[in-house]
């Protein structure tokens, strides 16, 4: 069978010309943009390329001769660096919307951690400045305070014991015996002779009580099950929370 050549018609040609001049410009800018990269790169043992303000961090490998960075190839490729999951974003975004999360969770925690006690003083001053000016947001916050301690009674139990070891709290005690010695040895008479009152519930129910216990049982459930009602309702439930598909160390780098 003879085989015909048909000419390309002009639109043809055009289209193959075209084609290959973008797949030419395509490689060339390939070309520069490694021998950029190389540029920063080259000696590194750790990826300098600048993602923002930032550098990448990933692990600089060769390969047949070649430098990489995979923490690079996935950002071309727009895949997440921890899950490798698509990444959310346009062309420089490095993570998908859970791994975004959860970096910028552990960013804020290594800035925490560094700066701890700068942190902590801006808070006492805040804090300090609402009181001294009447903020609601002041009492809103010993509100919810007292709620989290009747929500976690437990958590406040041990924290207590713990406390109760300090020598703070050694000296508290110390100095109210020395303080309310009288009161206390007046009590203890009393009790010896029956003459003590019962002392009642202070949930207000009536309740006599007996032993340490300030409050019956019936109050500390209604007031841990009001505290868990009140905040189950404002703390809101991370529902597009899901774990990453398998976790690579990223806290040292990025
Ligand atoms: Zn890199
Ligand atoms: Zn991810
Ligand atoms: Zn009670």
């Amino acid at each position: 069978m003879a085989t015909t050549t048909v000419p390309l018609r002009p639109r043809e040609v055009m289209d193959k010309r075209g084609k290959a001049h973008t797949e030419y410009n395509r490689n060339y800018a390939r070309e520069k943009r490694y021998e950029d990269w190389l540029r920063v790169n080259v000696g590194q043992t750790i990826c300098q390329w600048k993602n923002g303000p930032h550098i990448c961090g990933g692990l600089l490998t060769k390969k047949r001769g070649h430098l990489r960075c995979v923490w690079c190839m996935l950002k071309h490729a727009g895949l997440c660096r921890d899950c490798l999951a698509p990444v959310d974003g346009g062309p420089n975004a490095l993570r998908c919307a859970d791994c975004t999360r959860l970096a910028r969770n552990a960013a804020n925690d290594r800035y925490k951690r560094r700066n701890l006690d700068e942190i902590l003083e801006a808070h006492r001053e805040r804090n300090a400045r609402w009181k001294r000016q009447g903020d609601p947001r002041y009492t809103a916050k010993l509100e919810y305070k007292r709620l989290w301690r009747d929500a976690n009674p437990d958590k406040v139990r041990a924290y207590k014991t713990k406390d109760s070891k300090s020598q703070r709290a050694k000296d508290y005690q110390a100095a109210r015996r020395e303080r309310d010695g009288e009161k206390l040895a007046m009590r203890e008479r009393l009790k010896k002779r029956g003459k003590l009152r019962p002392r009642k519930c202070l949930g207000k129910c009536g309740t006599i009580m007996i032993g340490r216990a300030k409050k019956c049982r019936a109050c500390k459930l209604g007031k841990w099950l009001n505290a868990v009602e009140t905040l189950g309702r404002r703390v809101q439930p991370k529902s597009r929370y899901r774990e990453p598909r398998f976790a690579l160390d990223w806290h040292g780098w990025g």
